[in-house]
């Protein structure tokens, strides 16, 4: 069953789609869907002991194979009737598979009596049951139904091994180079599996500019746009596409007047890029002399080079977990220490900040689970489980490992440390007691260390951190606000929700508010304070962010340039006064219609 492509129909008309845009720039290309990757299943005995464990693994499975199929159903509304008659059937029976079948009792049953994994019994149950389909029928049904059926339930244990063995869904091995890769859904794992020079653009049904995936579309630098709706059901594969990731349109089908102009936007976006190379010696001031720093934030390694083309004065947030993903085993000391090493040498001396791993949240990340350091009963909020420094301090061998490597790489440049997700003061106390500890034994060791701890600092991300910032400015050496998750966590409103709704906005004056008590809270202590979530991105809101008291900001390196040019236009009592009246507006929209105002002045 192809349900999750959802492809039908395919119209041959041109028509555009509107979506989130991510990241700027123009792509004309064939569409490419995201195939299948394939499924390798050895067959495996376990002991009696086992047994529960598979239980549990296979539980999870199937409650992300409901979740998965309750998603899809939802989306069959954006599909014409006739597509829906077809395909919601289907999704039904799968979705009555997962209730209390036959088929997931004898599942149950092979693993407690054959003693297998759940992986070998869902293949061993559900091939058996597909072979039945064509030996045991009595009624003789049409043989064109029999492979349908038997199909059915081969996909269904293909759903179920894909969750229990964890496999990525995509695979981009294979898919032309220059085409637009378009998916229904892409997690940040996928995304840091792409590689940047394969794709001329990419769009995917959902997630919206905030998410974690939305980060890692933009550390690739390809024009990209999130939350179209419809967008797999409306496209054919081949067909001709344009991204518009300024914009966040989606022109399927293109009629020629609308490839020549896509073209024509295209060229001027190049040239527009190249003008602002310029801009790269000049200093980041305003017209009145307020010096605002930019650093970058780093995702992925191969971002290094484009971060030394912005002339970013350092990496204000390096997000670690890209060491943790697609891959089976946790990366030891000597692997991570390689890596910061390798972002330390290459910014020549400018600071760079580790952050800690934030997993959690909608970041699977499959080596933690392998070790079994991640919760093994089912997160029911995610978001709100055992997060970034939670996780930490619940692994403390993840946290002494991640902590000496950093020490190690901190000997080739200045290294600051961050933690992320935090709530209380005692989680730093342990981050700090940890730091100190694996100071004081590498000391006793005899190893080669830097002549002072690297400072410690923390994200404000959630509103506990942000409102209690004068205790936290106490016990920390430098702060860095995370817009993305303090405006998910202030609004109750998940950073990937489609923007049609209008629920998630980093610009309602609430989290204006939390932002600019953050940096009044370390002003007064004293300690440097920068903005690193993807606000700081987006060159109409840096006067707003002047205007709240920031001198410091960090953001995906091709956005440095483009704030640069908003920061020279600017004149810190203009953005006082913007700032002063966005904090006061009733919504985020009031906030909106003020920044149009004050770019048109
Ligand atoms: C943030 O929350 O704003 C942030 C920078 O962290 P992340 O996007 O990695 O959660
Ligand atoms: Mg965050």
């Amino acid at each position: 069953m192809k349900a999750e492509q959802l492809r039908h129909p395919k119209p041959r008309r041109q028509l555009p789609l509107v979506g989130m845009p991510v990241t700027p720039g123009i792509a004309i290309g064939p569409v490419a869907f995201a195939a299948e990757p394939k499924l390798e299943i050895a067959r495996q005995k376990i002991s009696a002991s086992d047994v529960s464990a598979q239980l549990h693994l296979l539980d999870d499975a199937v409650t992300q194979a409901r979740k998965q199929l309750t998603k899809l159903r939802a989306r069959l509304a954006n599909l014409p009737e006739e597509s829906e008659a077809e395909i919601g059937p289907l999704l039904d029976a799968h979705l009555h598979m997962l209730g209390s079948s036959r088929l997931l009792r004898m599942i149950r049953t092979t693993i407690e009596d054959r003693l297998v994994t759940a992986a070998t019994a869902v293949l061993d149950v559900t091939e058996a049951q597909a072979a039945a389909f064509f030996g045991e029928s009595d009624q003789k049904p049409e043989p064109g139904d029999l492979a349908r059926q038997a199909e059915e339930v081969r996909e269904f244990g293909r759903r179920l091994l894909r969750n229990l063995i964890r496999l990525p869904f995509r695979s981009f091995v294979g898919l032309p180079h220059g085409s637009v890769l378009l998916a229904d859904a892409l997690r940040p794992a996928d995304a840091a599996l792409i590689e940047p020079t394969h794709f001329a653009g990419i769009a995917a049904e959902e997630g919206g500019d905030g998410g974690h995936t939305a980060v890692m579309l933009r550390a690739l630098g390809i024009p990209a746009v999130l939350g179209v709706n419809g967008l797999v059901a409306a496209a054919r594969e081949g067909s001709t596409v344009i991204v518009d990731g300024e914009a966040g349109v989606i022109t399927l089908n293109p009629g020629r007047r609308s490839l020549a102009a896509a073209a024509r936007q295209r060229a001027d976006f190049t040239r527009a890029q190249r003008t602002l190379g310029r801009l790269r010696r000049l200093p980041s001031e305003t017209t009145d002399h307020v010096l605002i720093e930019l650093q970058a934030n780093l995702e992925l390694p191969f971002e290094l080079p484009m971060v030394a083309r912005s002339g970013a004065a350092g990496i204000g947030l390096m997000r670690s977990e890209f060491l943790f993903m697609n891959r089976e085993t946790l990366p030891d000391e000597d692997a991570q220490f390689r890596t910061y090493r390798e972002v330390v040498e290459a910014m020549d001396g400018d600071p760079v900040t580790i952050r800690l791993l934030d997993w959690g949240s909608e970041k699977e990340i499959d080596s933690l689970s392998a070790a079994g350091l991640i919760p093994e009963t089912h997160e029911v909020n995610p978001a709100l489980g055992l997060r970034g420094v939670r996780l930490l301090n619940e692994a403390p061998d993840l946290l002494v490992t991640q902590i000496a490597a950093i020490i190690r790489a901190s000997l080739y440049g200045p290294v600051r440390l961050l933690v992320p997700m935090v709530c209380r003061t005692g989680e730093i106390a342990l981050v700090r007691d940890a730091l100190s500890k694996v100071w004081r034994q590498r000391q006793r060791l005899g190893q080669r260390l830097p002549t002072t701890l690297p400072p410690l600092g923390i994200m404000v991300e959630t509103p506990a951190a942000a409102v209690a910032a004068v205790d936290f400015a106490r016990r920390c050496d430098f702060f860095a606000i995370g817009t993305n998750d303090l405006a998910m966590y202030t609004l109750a409103a998940d950073r990937n929700l489609p923007p049609r709704y209008a629920l998630y906005d980093a610009l309602e004056p609430a989290v204006l508010r939390l932002i600019s008590m953050t940096v009044t809270a370390a002003d007064a202590a004293g300690i440097p304070v920068s903005l690193c979530g993807e606000l700081a991105n987006r060159p109409e809101v840096t006067p707003l962010l002047i205007g709240l008291g920031l001198r410091q900001l960090s953001m995906h390196g091709g956005a440095v340039l483009r704030v640069k040019r908003a920061v020279r236009a600017s004149t810190r009592t203009a953005c006082d006064a913007l700032a002063a009246d966005a904090i006061a507006a009733p919504d985020a929209l009031t906030v909106h219609l003020l920044l149009d105002a004050h770019a048109a002045v």
